[in-house]
């Protein structure tokens, strides 16, 4: 049972009880459901086995009435959006996140909690435990060649790290911090009373619970370091402009043995003199001469770090076709490549002289009575 199931799963729809139902009624719509979807019943039945299984979890949780209560709690703080540190209600309750909550840690990728144990480092309860390096974010421009293929790139990084000299506990190597008597290692004192005591930081030891009576020459007790490090960074093939990429575990050191934090990148892009992307696709616009558009033939194309490639073009190919040369695109994240989309351009010239100009002509003359209009017209008279 972890605590991201009572948070996503509605035990009380699950059975289809009312929230302030009585035990007795949850027992006996229990046992009714239980009857219906029971697999010995049920042959083979799929959904009456998920079925069977989400009601008996339902009534584990809620026929206990312990259970049921801290279902309930985490409910109304999680449908409250409650994880506001010193909100109502957060003071006094009898609650044990960590015997709920514990059931989600590890499972890898963040989730409840890690919203909790956040919580309570920040609440200064913890102190001790390991806590999860920040993560950071940072910016690389890359080629456009770079975005299609992938790029390792340097990435200088600068970061809070733990100091080495102290192994970032702040006191003099030889020595060790001694727990703050004011606070006893809470790193926050509580003021007032009852329903209105609030927690602040405490004074003597910063809110760190602990105090360095010799400080380290090296990070004067701060017992971190500010390093500079310059990264080796892959970046996938296929990136896009303006894309945020997550690198796992490669942000700022964790302390106390906790993980590192990630690093967020946000990739630029620049544009090519030719090449154009739309997605896993790669575009260019090549030109073509009218007697190639109207008679067809084969046409040279450049591709991207590659050798060109020739493509047929069709008799009577429109200005404007898209021919596509497959595999000549971008690099996708399975290795694969998308396609060059070829988008053909007929190009009229600027001035025709001698022979070209005879014959261009005579194509005129033996055109003659060829109206490309003759369609336009038809049409804008609503025939
Ligand atoms: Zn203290
Ligand atoms: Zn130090």
């Amino acid at each position: 049972m972890s605590g991201k199931d009572y948070v996503e799963k509605d035990y009380y729809k699950v059975l289809g009880v009312p929230k302030d139902a009585s035990a007795t009624e949850i027992k006996k719509t229990y046992r009714k459901l239980a009857r219906e979807f029971h697999p010995d019943a049920n042959k083979g039945d799929v959904k009456a086995e998920d079925r069977f299984k989400d009601i008996s979890e339902a009534y584990d949780v809620l026929s206990d009435e312990k259970r049921r209560k801290e279902y309930d709690e985490a409910r109304t703080l999680f449908a409250n959006g409650g994880f506001r540190s010193g909100g109502p209600g957060n003071g006094n309750h009898s609650f044990d996140f960590g015997d709920l909550f514990s059931g989600s840690q590890g499972g890898g990728g963040g989730g409840i909690g890690d919203v909790f144990g956040g919580l309570f480092n920040r609440g200064g309860t913890r102190q001790a435990q390991p806590r999860r390096g920040a993560d950071v974010e940072t910016e690389v421009t890359l080629s456009f060649e770079e975005a299609v293929d992938g790029a390792t790139v340097p990435l200088r990084m600068t970061s809070q790290a733990p100091c080495r000299t102290c192994n970032g506990t702040g006191a003099r190597t030889g020595t060790t911090p001694r727990v703050c008597p004011t606070c006893v290692g809470a790193g926050t004192v509580s003021r007032g009373q009852g329903a209105f005591a609030l927690s602040e930081p405490c004074r003597d030891c910063r809110g760190r619970g602990m105090i360095v009576d010799d400080p380290c020459p090296d990070c004067h007790g701060s017992a971190k370091a500010t390093s500079a490090r310059t990264m080796q960074v892959r970046i996938p093939a296929g990136v896009q402009d303006a894309q945020r990429i997550r690198l796992k575990g490669k942000g700022a050191q964790g302390e106390r043995g906790g993980v590192s934090g990630d690093l967020y990148v946000t990739v630029h892009v620049d544009t090519h003199p030719v090449f154009g992307r739309k997605g896993d696709n790669l575009t260019v616009t090549v030109p073509v001469t009218f007697p190639e558009a109207a008679l067809g033939g084969t046409i040279e194309v450049p591709t991207l770090n590659g050798p060109s490639v020739k493509l047929k073009l069709p008799a009577g190919s429109a200005n404007g076709l898209t021919l596509r040369a497959r595999g000549k695109g971008a690099t996708r994240k399975d290795g694969t490549r998308g396609d060059l989309l070829v988008t053909v351009e007929v190009a009229v010239p600027q001035a025709v002289t001698g022979d070209a100009l005879t014959a261009l002509e005579q194509y005129r003359e033996a055109t003659a009575s060829d109206d490309p209009r003759a369609a336009l017209f038809r049409a804008a008279k609503g025939a």
